[in-house]
């Protein structure tokens, strides 16, 4: 027969939420150190969807896309790409993916989009960060326990002013502490108080941390970045893979995790790799939950 294609013997049909996608490649390895598939990313994103959807719900998603793989080139991308399904909406100005369903995570998945980014703000209101943001780097040879050590004296000092927050991994070299607010704020007001707070916790432990942005004043110390609350601002996404050696996650855990891994001076406690993370999710449930759930205002404006 003249004019039928033969479908390559990676490449798939399936349906996922009455939506027909074609998935391609799915032997290509994008982890070569550990021969992660891109089949395996797809899996990833369609088993962590259910728990990764309310995170991403009003937002607008930059993708950052590693077609032949992490240990080739990458690239940043707002603009929802061109061919994009119809029931993937653009949103905000810079007509960005909305990902409000599984097929859509797995569509990205299939672009080989491992890394997925959002600002602080939904697009319906750019200007309202619903969530101020702690950017915590160990500068070398600070490394994770020294920024999990910081998460914790910031959380001492949230605890004090009766602000509930939460910590996730970035998934690469440190920690992202979250402060939920949900109620009326800007970026001014966020970024100031983020400032703040790391420029106490400077001032007591000046050895220890800085907020300084200059990059010669960071070894062996731990960079609060606040300015990660400015509008323009991105932060990886809760349950986000990352370009990485390993298919590691921005995977949110635990005060008592943070604390028990600072004690036991064990660093490999505070990284995930997909499969983990899965494995966390059925058995912990969404440790991030409240970052969504929880309104509550910054004492000073
Ligand atoms: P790490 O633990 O290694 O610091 P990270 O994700 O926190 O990982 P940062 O360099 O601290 O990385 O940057 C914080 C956030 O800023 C990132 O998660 C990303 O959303 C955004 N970002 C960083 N670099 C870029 C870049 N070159 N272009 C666009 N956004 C970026
Ligand atoms: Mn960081």
């Amino acid at each position: 027969m003249t004019g039928s294609r033969r479908p390559p013997r990676s490449e798939t049909r399936v349906e996922i939420g009455g939506h027909d996608l074609v998935l391609t490649n799915l032997d290509k390895v994008l982890y070569p150190a550990v021969g992660f598939t891109k089949a395996e990313v797809i899996d990833y994103f369609a088993a962590i969807a259910p728990t990764m959807l309310p995170h991403l719900a009003g937002r607008a998603v930059t993708l950052v896309r590693f077609p032949n793989g992490v240990e080739e080139s990458s690239f940043f991308e707002k603009r929802c790409p061109p061919h994009h399904p119809d029931w993937i909406p653009e949103v905000g100005t810079l007509e960005q993916c909305g990902v409000s369903e599984p097929a859509a995570l797995v569509w990205l998945a299939n672009l080989a989009a491992l890394e997925l980014h959002c600002l602080q703000a939904k697009a319906a209101t750019p200007d309202v960060p619903d969530a101020l943001v702690l950017d915590l780097d160990p500068g070398p040879p600070a490394g994770m326990l020294e920024a999990a050590a910081v998460a914790l004296e910031l959380r001492e000092l949230l605890v004090r002013l009766d602000l509930v927050c939460v910590v996730k991994t970035s998934g690469s070299k440190g920690l992202h502490l979250s402060v939920p607010l949900h109620t009326p704020t800007d970026s001014g007001a966020t970024r100031g108080f983020a400032k703040a707070l790391g420029d106490i916790l400077a001032k007591w432990m000046p050895d220890r941390v800085t907020t300084e942005m200059t990059r010669a004043v960071r070894p062996g110390k731990v960079f609060v970045d606040w300015s990660q609350n400015s509008g323009h601002k991105t932060t990886v996404c809760a349950y986000s893979l990352r370009g990485r050696s390993h298919p590691t996650v921005s995977t949110p855990v635990a005060w008592h995790e943070v604390e028990a891994a600072v004690d036991a001076g064990d660093d490999a406690a505070l990284s995930f790799i997909a499969p983990d993370v899965i494995t966390r999710v059925a058995n912990l449930g969404d440790l991030y939950l409240d970052n969504l759930e929880v309104s509550q205002e910054l004492p000073v404006t």
